[in-house]
């Protein structure tokens, strides 16, 4: 058997969330206090991500000196620009910005600024596709994206629109090469924290490092669940976890593999059911209901 990244590469797993809201935008605690909310409940790492626009006097807020060698804290915002199909601005976060990064001008759209983000170090995630309706098509000009929310968790507790798997899938049947995090978008003005995180693999608790692994794919994402294991032999998929009722291997269209039970904690799967498709990816659902979802697999890779 041979196990995928990130469970066969090297270093520990760090729990961390990207997408966060302070005063310094709509989000109603101060950055100190998010970040000893976050840094408490055991979170390695986190990026605040205020809407970088004029309303909020384009917030980047420098945490810096919240770094220690527990948590470390990388420099981000939620970008915004005109405009998608079904809304006059794009959301998008960019994690990993320098300081200085520059306002958005009056001539730059969504694309372009996400471009100069990506030019200038960033990590790029396409936020809550379905709390704004966005379409297939919009996403596929975010050309300098690396990733889709699968899950926000204000989003779904607010709107019941917090899953991205449509866009995600989407996006791979177009063959574009992206991955996907959960994360929970904490304005603190609901029960909105801690619902939606990354578990990431990293060589070092750093700034750098974390980046990194995060622009690589090095990653899973989760409600709760713990992916442990996922394994290739042959034709089939091994997944080892925390006791879970399914474990899903999800592929194009309607092509899928799956095993149901009770506290499973290991599953193997054929993928022969999904023969057809370029890619995989895997999905373990807790007995809670709770649900870790995997970075896609590219079959050629393998
Ligand atoms: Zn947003
Ligand atoms: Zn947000």
């Amino acid at each position: 058997m041979t196990s995928l990244a990130p469970f066969s590469t090297v270093g520990r797993f760090l729990r961390g969330n990207i997408h966060t809201h302070t005063t310094r935008s709509d989000g109603l605690l101060t950055t100190e206090q998010v970040i000893a909310t976050y840094r408490d409940a055991g979170y390695d790492f986190l990026a605040i991500t205020d809407h970088f626009l004029a309303d909020y006097e384009w917030p980047l807020v420098d945490t810096r000196a919240f770094r220690d060698d527990k948590f470390t804290t990388l420099l981000g915002a939620e970008l915004h620009a005109p405009r998608t199909e079904m809304s006059d601005i794009w959301h998008f976060v960019a994690v990993g910005l320098p300081l200085d990064f520059a306002p958005a001008t009056p001539d730059e759209d969504g694309p372009a600024l996400a471009r100069r983000a990506r030019a200038a170090g960033a990590f790029v995630g396409i936020a809550h596709p379905a709390w704004y309706s966005l379409s297939l098509a919009d996403a596929e000009t975010l050309d300098a994206a690396h990733s889709v929310e699968i899950y926000n968790h204000g989003c779904q507790l607010m709107h019941d629109k917090g899953d991205g798997a449509y866009l995600l899938d989407g996006m791979l049947d177009k063959g574009h090469r992206l991955t996907t995090y959960a994360c929970d978008d904490a304005h603190f003005r609901s029960p909105d924290f801690g619902g939606g995180w990354i578990e990431l693999k990293a060589s070092a608790n750093e700034p750098d490092a974390i980046l990194e692994a995060l622009k690589q794919g090095q990653f899973y994402s989760t409600q709760g669940p713990r992916i442990d294991d996922i394994a290739i032999s042959g034709d089939s998929l091994t997944v080892a976890c925390s006791p879970a009722k399914g474990v899903l291997v999800v592929g194009q269209g309607y092509l899928m593999s799956f095993q149901f039970g009770t506290g499973l904690t290991r599953a193997t799967l054929p993928l022969e059911p999904l023969a057809k498709s370029p890619w995989f990816r895997v999905i373990v659902m807790g007995e809670d209901g709770k649900r870790a979802w995997s970075n896609p697999v590219w079959k050629d890779t393998l």
